[in-house]
């Protein structure tokens, strides 16, 4: 290397060209527990400094291969556009969410997805936090919400199965790149090195995780929709197997089938009420069933203390029972079912599911007389 760094050298010597000093620096690519080189490199008679992190086109590589330094600096970058959307839009009456998720696809997701083709098989935990920021702000929950329920209500793939997907779109690329071109000559290289933390066996893992291995063992081109539709019920079935594990989300099972954008989302319903309605479902509401949980209060004693009905205060009890509400509920019931002549789980799901707007409008109205009660 100190030899080609001299042929370079000395072709600049020779152009009278200027190499940038404070640009130039030596990285060593080496597995983690293994020691930095000590030898010492020179540009002509200057010492080159060593360094752990190198930026290179948007994308910082740094000395263990592992692309941290670089989901950070992402994260960060991608939290400042997100910041920056939101205040913009804040002070607008409510934009609806096919508005704001193509705002979050034009500004804030291609921040958090650069260049992912090359990084995308590992998964960084900051990178779809911003992803669960800009849901959360959109359906107005605090930090504590459910990211199961927040994820679900949205129906946006996670920030890393994007990521995969930029993968195998530069696999495609390749398939049909010229031979010659030096990109392709790393990538044919990495290949026959068949070297488990290289790219082509990461990108193997990645189409064995949707049983599409063989477009790997075929190198054909990837059908890339296919790609993603087999990556999405792959990411349903685990949110829905983690869905029945969840006892915060007791309510939320009752409610939510499909991993797909919820339909309240798309009727323009105003900011407080949708906000509402997003906290009943993902039990978020500061009913004692919840409030209890953190003063560890066992579950049988979290009891409504608003009526004499003495069961506990959870949201069904909330709709639909308690007798505290009894004007306001049956406002609501002649401006929907019409009649409460359901089961009483099935009204529930009606009431929250098929009438939203009239349904959080209650929420608001019920928790302000509980409030009122309170602090009498
Ligand atoms: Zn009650």
């Amino acid at each position: 290397m100190q030899d080609t760094l001299d042929v370079v050298s000395n072709w600049c010597k020779k152009w009278h060209l200027q190499i940038n000093l404070a640009k130039t620096k030596i990285l060593h690519f080496r597995k983690r527990n293994s020691k930095k080189s000590n030898f010492t490199f020179y540009i002509g008679n200057t010492k080159l400094e060593y360094a752990s992190v190198y930026k290179y086109l948007g994308v910082l590589f740094n000395e263990n291969r592992d692309f941290k330094n670089n989901a950070e600096n992402l994260s960060k970058s991608g939290g400042r556009a997100l910041g920056s959307l939101i205040s913009k839009i804040h002070s607008l009456k409510d934009i609806g969410f096919t508005t704001f998720e193509k705002l979050f696809y034009s500004c804030v997701a291609p921040v958090i997805d650069y260049c992912s083709g090359v990084w995308g098989y590992q998964n960084f935990h900051s990178l779809d936090q911003v992803q669960d920021r800009a849901a959360r702000y959109f359906l107005g929950t605090h930090r504590l919400a459910p990211l199961l329920a927040v994820r679900g209500e949205t129906g946006w793939a996670p920030a890393s199965s994007r990521h995969k997907s930029n993968m195998v779109r530069l696999w495609n690329k390749f398939q049909t790149m010229d031979n010659n071109r030096t990109a392709k000559q790393v990538f044919i290289w990495d290949q026959c090195l068949n070297n488990e933390r290289g790219w082509n066996c990461q990108l193997k893992a990645v189409l064995n995780s949707v049983n599409m291995s063989n477009i790997y063992t075929n190198a054909i081109c990837c059908d890339v929709q296919l790609f993603i539709q087999n990556q999405h019920s792959t990411s349903e079935n685990i949110w829905f197997a983690n869905l029945q594990n969840s006892p915060k989300l007791r309510t939320y099972r009752l409610l939510k089938q499909n991993f797909s954008t919820e339909n309240y989302l798309l009727m323009n319903i105003p900011k407080n009420q949708r906000s509402a309605l997003t906290q009943l479902r993902c039990g978020i509401l500061p009913l004692r069933v919840e409030t209890g949980r953190f003063r560890n209060e066992p579950l049988t004693d979290r009891l409504c203390v608003f009526c004499n009905l003495n069961e506990i205060e959870n949201e069904i009890h909330f709709i639909l029972k308690c007798t505290l509400y009894n004007d306001l509920r049956n406002l609501l019931i002649r401006n929907t079912t019409g009649s409460t002549n359901y089961e009483e789980f099935e009204l529930f799901r009606t009431l929250v599911c098929t009438y939203p707007r009239q349904c959080s409008q209650f929420i608001i109205n019920a928790l302000k007389l509980r409030q009122s009660k309170f602090s009498r």
